[in-house]
């Protein structure tokens, strides 16, 4: 196969971005001063730009590359998929790629899952999972209900639509809209950095699992499901749940029959050292939503699992409209199956678990030194998901101020080296792909600490 000859004109490409691109996530007027690489090739674990720059795709191209890029089996998959189709309906349509990943699915997610409902992104996940789980109670048999309340973590984040974000609860992301979302019931998220003035660390999780218990009682005749990020919740900015919590959630929620829904399209496929973070606590959800790394990280694909249980309150005769009326143009996208079954196949012939445990360990041991350092509140880590929380302060754990955005600082720091991050805050966020060899996330590692120290210099000699 021959190189594509691609030729790029840098300043036109800029001049477009800067006239006509709205960025995601991004305050438009610092981003043009800053003229950020303009990324035209990848080549493994590398992005590359218009001057033929190479960077470490330190953040798995926002959390969901799982085997590098320009990966031949994967690339060898979309091509095939390319020559018979690259798009079909599933309204009414069945295609063979999206009946063979939901089998494979089924085959890999905990037991009871044998649902497969697509969308395209992780907040269509998460929509799908809030409408399934509304409308069940309303079908389901013995007594159908009208529940009319999600219980949601504090700092919970699970996608940027109306009804991801009213279950989210990152204030500066979610305030801007409450008066669009629906109401919702939150329990505090069991972190134990910062605890209330009367609580010690120990005693805020007590409480925090206090709370579940209290309030599935207060609403168990009105909570159509209970949402939360198994684990890890990532925009919160790496925040890692107690051991026992997750377990803990299900085992509240099946006492108080209040279907439990997982969202692992970030923590899902390989990032905290298993397949999925519910194996870490042998918990089976009733809902299940990924997407992220469902298809390696190659194409906006999602999945929401559900038991039959679920699933059968929907069957019956076309005039009783039992249908789950909800559906996307793109739902079940043929090239995005074909990708993911070749992502899922390289799971198996690459051991890529095997290599999470040993990035876990060599995470854990080359970011060690930075628990000691001055302006380092926390590192933050389960498996291969790293949050270092920097502070001005560390005893009294005070931010920077917000002016200075240390956090980009550290960002622009580590693009000069040739690494690109991204952080949540002031928590400088590592997010090597499942695949990555070792002497990349070393330098990813190497550069991070690097980047910290002349970040932080710098502000401390302006003052
Ligand atoms: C990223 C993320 C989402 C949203 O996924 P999109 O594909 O960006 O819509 C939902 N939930 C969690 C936990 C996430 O990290």
């Amino acid at each position: 196969m021959t190189e594509a000859e691609v030729t790029v004109d840098a300043e036109k490409v800029r001049k477009w971005d800067r006239h006509h691109v709205w960025h995601p996530f991004t305050p438009m007027t610092s981003h043009r001063r800053e003229d950020p690489p303009i990324i035209t090739e990848a080549d493994g674990f590398e992005l590359i730009d218009t001057d033929g720059r190479r960077y470490v795709d330190g953040i798995s191209s926002l959390w969901c590359n799982v085997h590098g890029h320009r990966v031949p089996e994967i690339d060898a998959a979309v091509r095939r998929q390319l020559d018979r189709v690259a798009h079909t309906t599933l309204l009414g349509l069945a295609s063979d790629v999206s009946a063979e990943l939901a089998w494979r699915l089924v085959q890999i997610v905990p037991d009871g899952l044998n649902h497969v409902f697509y969308s395209d992104s992780g907040a269509t996940a998460v929509e799908v999972a809030l409408k399934m789980a509304y409308q069940y109670h309303r079908q389901k048999g013995g007594r159908p209900q009208q529940r009319d309340v999600f219980l949601c973590v504090g700092q919970a984040y699970h996608g940027d639509t109306i009804g991801s974000v009213s279950v989210g609860g990152i204030d500066l992301f979610h305030r801007v809209y409450r008066d669009m979302l629906f109401p919702t019931v939150t329990v505090p998220s069991p972190v134990a950095l910062r605890v209330p003035e009367n609580h010690t660390s120990e005693s805020w999780v007590q409480h925090c699992h206090d709370e579940v218990r209290r309030v599935l009682r207060e609403y168990r005749h009105r909570a159509a499901g209970f949402i939360l990020e198994p684990l890890v919740q990532g925009a919160a900015g790496i925040l890692v749940h107690p051991p026992g919590y997750l377990a803990f959630v299900r085992e509240q929620c099946t006492r108080f029959g209040i279907p439990l829904i997982a969202d692992e399209v970030a923590v899902g496929f390989g990032r905290t050292g298993r397949l999925f973070a519910c194996e870490h606590e042998q918990v089976c959800p009733d809902i299940l939503c990924l997407a992220k790394g469902i298809s390696g990280g190659y194409l906006p694909l999602a999945a929401t699992l559900t038991t039959s249980e679920i699933h059968d309150a929907f069957l019956g005769e076309p005039h009783e409209f039992r249908t789950f009326f909800h559906g996307h143009t793109y739902t079940g996208n043929p090239l995005g199956c074909a990708a993911a079954l070749a992502s899922l196949d390289l799971f198996e012939s690459r051991r890529v678990l095997e290599n999470v445990g040993v990035l876990e360990r060599l995470l854990s041991e080359r970011l060690a030194d930075l628990r000691g350092h001055s302006h380092v509140a926390e590192v933050r880590q389960k498996g291969i998901m790293v949050g270092i929380e920097l502070v001005q302060d560390r005893e009294a754990l005070t931010p920077f101020p917000a002016e200075v955005r240390l956090g980009h600082q550290v960002t622009l720091a580590a693009r000069r080296r040739g690494v690109i991050i991204r952080p949540l805050g002031d928590v400088v966020v590592l997010m090597p792909a499942p695949a990555m060899p070792a002497g990349l996330v070393e330098r990813l590692c190497d550069v991070v600490i690097e980047s910290i120290d002349e970040a932080i210099d710098k502000i401390v000699d302006r003052n």
